[in-house]
């Protein structure tokens, strides 16, 4: 049932001990880079006089554009002929960050990804379909080495030829997938057209879904669709990629390695911590990473940490699903909204297909939303007033959850575009 029992399931005190031991060494590492020992030296940072986990707050936070400032060498602390691979982040907003990893790096990565992995049941016997991008992209050799080290067969089909991917899962009888949510919707699609019925057709069980936001109801529709036990996987680049925080069987959050990264939640406008319930910003500080440490690293993720402790026994701290990026969250009419909340809507309307793009328009010094989804095919077999009847229905539940007024426009399945890696759900046309 566990990966490793003593490290996941060791008592609160035997954890803090283990973090602050790895916290320490983890300092007098980090002043090796350019970058710390300048930051440290700014900031009187002392690794010797950090005496309990909660010194940590006095550290200072490391930032995305600290790590693009000091592209690409600055923030390494071990001889170049150390590291064996980078690793770099997709680089949507502006110049991409690099993370070096040297050998044990590697392999406490992969050790991190099969103990996810195994935490929902993946066994030996399974068959590992991996149909995410391979490259620079974490996603891709992140969960390949964490299968292999698992022992499972692990195919490494990568993303793309939708077609392909599906003989290859009926030819070698993939039990487990791993992909991002967007592509999960996408490969229903061409199920549906080419006919294949994955409950019956398919061995599918368990799905991981990860690398993008998504809400709830996305994951129901895959475990519905594909007949599978699907799980949420969270993880970023500069804290190696996949194998951050995961969810165990209990569906109830995601369990974030604390042996690992050690986690503290702040508001993102005054900086200061926030308590377990409370949603801000995560902030991760890397605890056994030897060619890159980082320090405070925000996410620009807004989560929270769920009270209480889980069922399964781990001890690890539950984050709750990710809402979406500080960057991310739209303003209209003076109402905050994150693109995950509207898919949420959304997608519990059971006439509404995969795929959805949110418009910003500036209409009339206004800023409005329009909202493009693509339905199922067979809505548009129904006469103009059934359809009318329908945009209505999506607009006054659109309207109930954002508490704006959305204009819904019905599109024909696949016709929205469709990015090559992580979808782009909003389009802004006000610039
Ligand atoms: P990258 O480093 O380019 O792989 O991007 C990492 C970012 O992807 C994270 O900081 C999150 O914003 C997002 N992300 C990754 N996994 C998830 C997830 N399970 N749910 C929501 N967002 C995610
Ligand atoms: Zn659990």
């Amino acid at each position: 049932m566990y990966w490793n029992q003593d490290l996941e399931t060791m008592s609160p005190e035997a954890l803090s001990a283990l973090q602050l031991g790895r916290l320490r060494r983890t300092l007098f590492q980090a002043v090796e880079s350019p970058h710390y020992s300048k930051v440290f030296a700014e900031n009187g940072v002392k690794p010797d006089r950090i005496e309990t986990i909660a010194d940590v707050h006095r550290l200072p936070y490391t930032t995305k554009e600290d790590l693009r400032d000091q592209f690409p060498y600055g923030l390494l602390c071990v001889d170049q002929k150390e590291i064996i691979r980078l690793h770099s982040s997709s680089g949507t907003s502006g110049q991409a960050t690099v993370v070096f990893h040297s050998r044990s790096d590697i392999e406490n990565w992969a050790d991190l990804v099969s103990r996810c992995m195994y935490m929902t049941g993946v066994r030996q016997d399974d068959v590992f379909q991996n149909l995410t991008g391979y490259g620079l992209f974490t996603g891709g050799l992140g969960f390949h080495y964490g299968g292999e080290r698992l022992g499972t067969l692990t195919i490494p089909s990568g993303t793309g030829n939708t077609k392909r991917q599906i003989l290859l899962m009926q030819q070698f009888g993939t039990t487990v997938i791993h992909l991002i949510p967007s592509y999960a919707m996408r490969l229903m699609q061409v199920m549906e057209d080419m006919g294949v019925n994955p409950r019956r057709d398919l061995k599918l069980r368990i799905a991981f879904l990860g690398a993008e936001p998504h809400s709830e109801e996305i994951r129901q529709r895959v475990e519905r669709y594909f007949g599978v036990e699907a799980f949420n996987s969270y993880g970023l680049s500069e804290m190696n990629g996949p194998g951050v925080a995961f969810e165990c069987p209990e569906k109830e959050g995601m369990h974030i390695w604390e042996d690992a990264f050690l986690v503290e939640i702040i508001d993102p406008d005054t900086l200061e911590p926030l308590p377990p319930g409370e949603e801000g910003e995560l902030v991760l500080t890397t605890l056994s990473r030897e060619a890159m440490p980082i320090i405070r690293y925000r996410t620009n993720d807004l989560t929270r940490i769920l009270p209480g402790k889980c069922r399964c026994g781990r001890v690890h701290s539950r984050l709750d699903r990710i809402i979406g990026r500080t960057d991310d969250m739209l303003i209209i009419k003076g109402v905050n909204i994150f693109p995950v909340q509207v898919e949420q809507a959304l997608m519990e309307i059971p006439e509404v297909g995969q795929n959805y793009l949110i418009i910003l328009e500036r209409v009339d010094e206004m800023d409005t939303m329009r909202l493009q989804v693509e339905m199922r095919a067979d809505i548009f077999q129904e006469d103009m007033r059934h359809l009318k009847k329908l945009q209505n229905k999506i607009t006054r539940e659109l309207r109930n959850e954002l508490l704006v007024t959305p204009k819904v426009e019905l599109v024909q399945p696949n016709t929205l575009p469709r990015s090559q890696g992580k979808a782009v759900r909003v389009e802004d046309r006000r610039k």
